[in-house]
């Protein structure tokens, strides 16, 4: 806590200036075009690798960048189904996000057999990555060269961007061209971004090559 509030001091004295004018245009309103779904894991700084500026991202995060499908049988996780529809419906962004990472701990439960740490609510939660996993042992769509929970979590964004599709609103403005999804991975030991290749059924480093990939849609 001592590192946050000193980072809040540092903040004010240092940066402040800078963000006052941008800040003050915020207050009155704003204007995202990309819900970018993350984990909570305290390594991803989307943020940091993406150079984006107060107000350019809608961002949910939960553990494992899970998102609920829209028929869900519990409707009980209504805050992630939530912002999803807020930032569709009301705030019009064009392009949604599905960021995965490298060494993500929702992935490793899925190779351990731990029963030293309870985890009920959690465990509940991780029951939207169980079709990745299905994904994972029945599919080669990721790069092998990775550890099985590193390939899971790339068959994790793919399962997540169909759980998106299932939102009637999504799938009406996909079908409009309104709104693209995109399924991005961060790779921690590097900090390299890499997005999933519908082409090529792989994930592919962002670069300045990618740019232009990009640039199209
Ligand atoms: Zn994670």
């Amino acid at each position: 806590m001592k590192k946050l509030i000193k980072g809040i001091i540092d903040f004010r004295q240092k940066s402040l200036a800078d963000y006052r004018a941008k800040f003050s245009t915020l207050a009155l309103g704003q204007f995202p075009d990309t819900l970018f779904i993350a984990c909570c894991d305290s390594r991803v700084v989307p943020n940091t690798f993406a150079s984006s500026d107060p107000g350019d991202l809608f961002v949910v995060r939960n553990i494992g960048n899970l998102v609920p499908p829209y028929q869900d049988e519990l409707h009980s996780h209504h805050d992630t189904a939530a912002a999803i529809e807020y930032s569709v419906q009301f705030l019009h962004v064009s392009d949604i996000v599905i960021c995965g990472h490298s060494e993500c701990g929702a992935m490793r439960p899925f190779f351990e057999n731990n029963t030293a740490t309870k985890l009920p609510l959690t465990e509940n939660w991780l029951k939207y990555a169980e079709p990745a996993y299905h994904r994972y042992l029945n599919h080669a769509e990721t790069s092998q060269q990775l550890t099985p929970h590193n390939v899971l979590s790339q068959c994790n964004v793919i399962q997540q961007i169909e759980h998106l599709k299932t939102y009637p609103w999504i799938h009406e403005q996909l079908h409009d061209k309104k709104i693209s999804l995109h399924g991005w991975w961060f790779d921690l030991a590097t900090a390299d971004v890499h997005y999933y290749n519908n082409q090529t059924k792989s994930f592919i480093l962002i670069d300045e090559e990618s740019e232009n990939i990009f640039a199209t849609l």
